[in-house]
């Protein structure tokens, strides 16, 4: 009995070993990535659904492992939320994103508002309404040139800081956006009191709007609610044109999903900029 719990105990361990040695390669990867450039930001077109042109874009990361290819968030940001990691990268995507705008602001392309994601873990750090400042500063870029989007779990501990730091961000002259609104733990009295200028309809929602009359019904409310406190309103995920169709009938503002298009490099967003008019 004894020499079985022995190897059941090495075989654990070793178990547990490799899952942490796995974690921790992935971890040394992610700082020399940073170091190496490895990051780049995509940019997924949101639309005007009357006069389908390009009016904002999203920032999407991206990390091009040099063994594993293109690495979508889903395969980083929480390690990089545990490990602290998050703060830097999120700076680098900030200035990243306002030297495009900068860019895109010298020619002769529709200006765009662009949206960064952040993080729970970003607002804990204490600086970050400074540090979006003087990226804006460093790249002579207007704030209106910039939306932070925050999901309701943003807002499930340290609500009274939390909704401080937005009101700061909001006095820089950014706008705030909440992200995937209706499956998370925003009540409506945080609403109220947030200085809140867009609402983002979750995904979800939108993929089941021609089949389930609730999911309808729960997306033209969003959009009803969010017009009536002067918010504007996008759909996320619009796949087809059906949901197109319908989002335009209940008076939707914008649009953001592979319908339009996929997130896209910097070089392609310009080709799409330049095309004025999505068809
Ligand atoms: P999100 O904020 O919900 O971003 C939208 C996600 O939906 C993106 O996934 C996008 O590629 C995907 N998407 C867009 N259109 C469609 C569509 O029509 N259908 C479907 N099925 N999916 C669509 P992505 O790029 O993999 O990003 C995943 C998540 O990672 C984002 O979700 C966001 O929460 C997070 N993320 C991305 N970049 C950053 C970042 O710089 N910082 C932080 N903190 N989080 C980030
Ligand atoms: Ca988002
Ligand atoms: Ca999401």
């Amino acid at each position: 009995v004894k020499e079985k719990g022995k190897n059941n105990y090495s075989f654990y361990a070793n178990g547990l070993n490799e899952s942490a040695k796995k974690r921790l390669t992935l971890e040394k990867e992610m700082y020399d990535a940073l170091d190496a450039g490895h990051f780049e930001v995509f940019y997924q077109p949101q639309v005007d659904i009357k006069t389908h042109r390009i009016v904002g874009a999203e920032a999407l990361l991206r990390w091009h492992h040099p063994q594993k290819g293109l690495l979508l968030p889903s395969k980083f940001i929480s390690l990089a939320e545990d490990i602290g990691l998050i703060n830097p990268i999120g700076d680098w995507l900030l200035n990243a994103v306002c030297s495009q705008q900068h860019s895109w602001q010298q020619t002769n392309l529709p200006v765009i508002n662009v949206a960064i994601n952040l993080s729970h873990k970003q607002f804990l750090h204490n600086d970050l309404c400074r540090r979006i400042d003087q990226a804006l500063i460093k790249h002579h870029l207007q704030a209106n040139s910039l939306k932070v989007e925050i999901t309701e779990n943003v807002m499930i501990k340290d609500i009274d800081r939390i909704a401080q730091i937005l009101c700061d961000i909001k006095a820089l002259g950014v706008s705030i956006a909440i992200d995937d609104f209706g499956i998370g733990y925003f009540s409506l009295n945080t609403l109220k009191n947030l200085p809140i200028d867009q609402l983002k309809i979750d995904k979800s929602f939108v993929a089941q709007l021609s089949q389930d009359s609730d999911a309808a019904n729960i997306i033209q409310t969003i959009i009803v609610l969010g017009h009536n406190m002067h918010m504007n309103v996008v759909a996320k995920g619009v796949e087809t044109l059906d949901q197109f169709n319908q989002l335009n009938r209940w008076h939707c503002d914008l649009i953001q999903g592979y319908y339009f298009s996929r997130p896209v490099t910097a070089m392609v967003m310009t080709d799409l900029l330049a095309k004025k008019v999505l068809s």
